[in-house]
């Protein structure tokens, strides 16, 4: 999507260690008006397919899913990440390991929320090694939901994620797919 690859040229900052910070308009500073591009967007890719529920992830993911969300006309549900050791069995819960901070930490969802009439759509801001969005799809699959897909704001295509979840037959979306990125050469994206 050329408004969301030109903003990350303009306002991205390409850390080491493959890091790219997007704090100015999407996971800190949030630019409302860009997410209403990307909702349309997310909504034009998955049209016709009857989602009815969106899912995604705490803190980051849930500002573009709301969005997306009023395209669809459909209630979003975020994962909450939880530190407790004894969770209650009125929960779906997975592991997912994260990539920015290097922790395992639990994700739950009440099974108030999801469930076996749902069609899904996963949102979330990146993908990358693939953790978050594997423990998302475990989620859905403990539900007995049906996963439409995913949609991801920015996949960082140089690392495994993407190829993972579609070799496991997923729909994955990604509106900025970035090739390579250093912080002398900065962002290239994929053709
Ligand atoms: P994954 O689980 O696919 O390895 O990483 C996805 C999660 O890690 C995203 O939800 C996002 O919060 C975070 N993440 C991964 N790579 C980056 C990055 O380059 N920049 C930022 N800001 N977050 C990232």
């Amino acid at each position: 999507m050329q408004l969301l690859e030109d903003r990350i040229r303009r306002d991205g900052i390409v850390r080491e260690g493959g890091i790219l910070k997007v704090d100015s308009f999407l996971n800190h500073q949030m630019d409302v008006a860009l997410f209403a591009e990307l909702g349309k967007e997310f909504a034009r890719l998955y049209e016709g397919t009857q989602i009815n529920k969106i899912l995604t992830i705490e803190a980051s993911g849930i500002g573009i899913a709301c969005i997306t969300a009023q395209q669809f006309g459909c209630p979003v549900v975020f994962a909450k990440k939880s530190k407790t050791k004894n969770i209650a069995g009125d929960v779906y819960t997975s592991k997912v390991e994260s990539f920015t901070h290097g922790k395992v930490y639990d994700i739950i969802v009440s099974k108030d929320f999801l469930g076996p009439r749902d069609r899904v759509l996963i949102i979330d801001d990146f993908l990358a090694n693939g953790a978050a969005l594997t423990g998302l799809i475990a989620l859905v699959k403990e539900s007995g939901a049906t996963l439409v897909g995913a949609g991801i704001a920015i996949e960082k295509a140089f690392q495994p994620g993407g190829e993972l979840i579609r070799s496991q037959g997923v729909r994955v979306e990604s509106l900025a797919r970035i090739a390579s990125m250093s912080p002398e050469t900065g962002v290239v994206f994929c053709k």
